[in-house]
């Protein structure tokens, strides 16, 4: 069983102070993992010197590669650059600023062997984020939860272990709108979960803002429901019915009871508004999805990689170390 090999993707976006632990942490892991092993740093468009940093590692240290993307592309993208790179039997994904615990890999691992292709995550717990946070993450997988057609597990986020099968099924998904927890929930196999505690970061800030959870949220919701598209069938429907007796109602009353007919001017303009404001509403909804179909129509490449160090052997230089000091 030792003899598959194992990847892990750490997506890093301007992590320099949390580098020197994580790398400690990673080495004690690989030391204990007794699997063949290889960690993937994806940059994705970082400004700070953790470039540097990983880059001269990945020349130095056999077990450690490199990927720079060209720009930020977000988090769920260069998670799926570092995928796309794994040439293991089964990729880790994990945050850098140890938030997920590497240990915790370990017990994916050995649910792995157990014969499970996808172990997904789940925090018990989480550690040092704030209330705002903690509600509003909670907020989002009972929303998405409730409207997506697949089965998005609750409080799961990317930390999970892939087998190869799932991984290749994965990487065949082209969309350029990802929510990678929900497209792994979408590709089935056999799925077993592992409890862990959140630990708050090791060091620097989130480069989640509220901007890029909305983002995140909005995804999630767009790639995996059609809610949205529906409620606005069913809510316009709704209101033409209510037009359309009130519709009737002037024409019988303007028929039989020919009385002041030029009274009404408030309820004419509460109407008016009110439909054109249900009508922005709804083309608003309809024009989400039509705005998704035009980034996907446009077929651009996900990502693009400026740099990559320590995949190919030859190109990586040997150590040299001074012993003189
Ligand atoms: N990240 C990334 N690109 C981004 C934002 C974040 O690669 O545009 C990485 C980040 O370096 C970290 C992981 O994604 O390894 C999770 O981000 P973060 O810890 O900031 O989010 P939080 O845990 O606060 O939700
Ligand atoms: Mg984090």
């Amino acid at each position: 069983m030792s003899g598959k090999k194992i990847s892990f993707v750490i997506p890093v976006y301007n992590e320099e102070a949390v580098l020197p632990i994580l790398i400690r942490r990673l080495g004690l892991l690989l030391a204990k993992l007794d699997a063949p092993a290889e960690v993937i740093f994806v940059d994705d468009g970082g400004k700070d010197a953790g470039g540097v940093y990983l880059a001269e590692l990945a020349r130095n240290d056999p077990r450690y590669r490199y990927i720079a993307l060209s720009r930020n592309f977000g988090h769920q993208v260069a998670i799926t650059a570092g995928m796309e790179a794994a040439t293991g039997d089964a990729v880790i994904v994990m945050d850098a600023d140890l938030q997920d615990p590497p240990e915790v890999a370990l017990e994916l691992v050995a649910k792995w062997r157990e014969g499970y292709e996808i172990v997904y995550a789940r925090r018990e717990r989480r550690e040092g984020e704030t209330v705002f946070k903690r509600w509003t993450a909670s907020a989002f997988y009972r929303v998405v939860a409730k409207l997506s057609r697949v089965e998005i597990p609750r409080d799961v986020g990317d930390f999970r272990l892939v087998d190869r099968a799932a991984l290749d099924a994965f990487l065949k998904m082209p969309e350029q709108n990802r929510f990678v927890r929900g497209m792994f929930a979408w590709v089935g196999f056999r799925q077993a979960e592992v409890l862990y505690r959140r630990e708050a970061r090791a060091a620097g800030v989130t480069h989640y803002p509220l901007r890029k959870m909305l983002s995140l949220a909005g995804s999630a919701i767009v790639s995996f429901s059609d809610a949205p598209l529906r409620l606005a069938l069913w809510f316009g429907t709704l209101v033409s019915l209510g037009a359309m007796g009130y519709g009737a109602y002037v024409l019988v009353r303007a028929l039989f009871w020919s009385d002041g007919l030029v009274e009404g001017w408030a309820s004419t303009i509460l109407i008016t508004s009110f439909l054109s404001g249900i009508n922005l509403l709804m083309t608003g909804i309809v024009g989400v999805y039509v705005g998704r179909i035009y980034s996907e129509a446009k077929r651009r490449p996900l990502y693009l990689v400026s740099r990559k160090i320590g995949f190919d052997a030859e190109e990586r230089v040997a150590p040299v170390r001074s012993v003189a000091s």
